[in-house]
């Protein structure tokens, strides 16, 4: 009670961080050695990034790729922006294919991971980032646009992930889901959207709970207001611009904002982190 430590004198081996804390300089160094090789961190991993051919998905093909992963980079009908994103990786000496396939369909969910293990031989990380985003205030919400954001938003990333299981092999592997902000920040006119992350968040946790036994960790990546192709053509855009002054870190976010958390979540870095959501927004909440 009431005793105060204080700080030892230390061997010139040691290096004092605060009174009466130290670590020993051989730590330290091998700390710096383990980042050193760390932009290799996930080599020897093969990824799926479902949705790649542009936007969040597609610089997150890259950046698992630069970490070292061998990619599948998945698209629904924009071969072209696909093929770019691989020729990208493969000029800055990375491994990647590009396969064609609607992820809210079971067959053709199938027909992706068959090809991937026919081109990879294994699968370690799911990226389950293809998603739509549509403005839909509650007199206008039509079955159509209910089916249209569930069967991709949330079926397919229970179907994407059913099939990972079939094919992670006995060390597991990491399932990272993309969800969004508005699960938490509610805004107006997206409800359905709103109601499919929220789906999003709660299979994360669940399924986190269902396959730890196998290895296999389940987080998600909830990012704030990020300028893609999808939010120019949708219009998210301009509201996005109106958000701007209550955003702490004062801009709107981009791909490469989002894409080295991925990256964190699919390494053994985050070894011991499962069912957990981490919001990359800015600041905004
Ligand atoms: P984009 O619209 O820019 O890109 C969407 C990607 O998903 C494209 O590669 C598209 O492929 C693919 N895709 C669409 N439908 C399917 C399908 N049925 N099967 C396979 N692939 C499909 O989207 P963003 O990059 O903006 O968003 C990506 C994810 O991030 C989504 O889940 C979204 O909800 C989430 N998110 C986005 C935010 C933002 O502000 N942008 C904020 C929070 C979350 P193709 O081009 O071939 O159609």
């Amino acid at each position: 009670m009431g005793m105060v430590k204080k700080a030892r004198k230390c061997p010139p081996r040691f290096r004092i961080l605060t009174p009466g804390f130290s670590i020993p300089s051989n730590i330290i160094m091998s700390t710096q050695n383990i980042t050193s090789t760390n932009t290799h961190k996930l080599s020897g991993k093969v990824a799926i990034v479902t949705g790649a051919s542009k936007g969040i998905g597609a610089s997150i093909a890259k950046h698992l790729a630069a970490a070292g992963a061998a990619v599948v980079v998945n698209y629904s009908s924009s071969k072209e922006g696909a093929d770019k994103v691989v020729a990208d990786i493969a000029a800055a000496g990375g491994k990647a294919i590009a396969v064609q396939a609607n992820v809210a369909n079971k067959a053709e969910i199938e027909r992706l991971f068959a090809e991937s293990k026919e081109a990879f031989g294994q699968l370690d990380i799911l990226v389950n980032n293809a998603g739509i985003y549509e403005i839909a205030p509650l007199g206008q919400i039509t079955n159509e646009h209910f089916h249209r954001l569930f069967d991709l938003n949330v079926l397919g990333l229970i179907l994407t992930t059913q099939e990972a299981l079939n094919h992670f092999g006995p060390e597991g592997g990491s399932i990272i889901n993309i969800s969004s902000i508005v699960s938490a920040s509610s805004p107006a006119d997206q409800s359905v959207y709103n109601a499919t992350k929220s789906a999003v968040d709660g299979l994360t946790r669940t399924f986190a709970k269902e396959l730890g036994q196998r290895k296999i960790r389940v987080n998600s990546i909830n990012p704030g207001p990020i300028e893609t192709e999808g939010t120019h053509s949708t219009g998210f855009i301009d509201r996005f611009q109106t958000l701007i002054p209550t955003i702490p870190l004062g801009r709107i976010g981009q791909p490469q904002d989002i894409a080295p958390g991925v990256v964190f979540l699919a390494s053994s870095d985050s070894e011991w982190m499962t069912g957990e959501t981490l919001y990359v927004t800015g600041g905004l909440h």
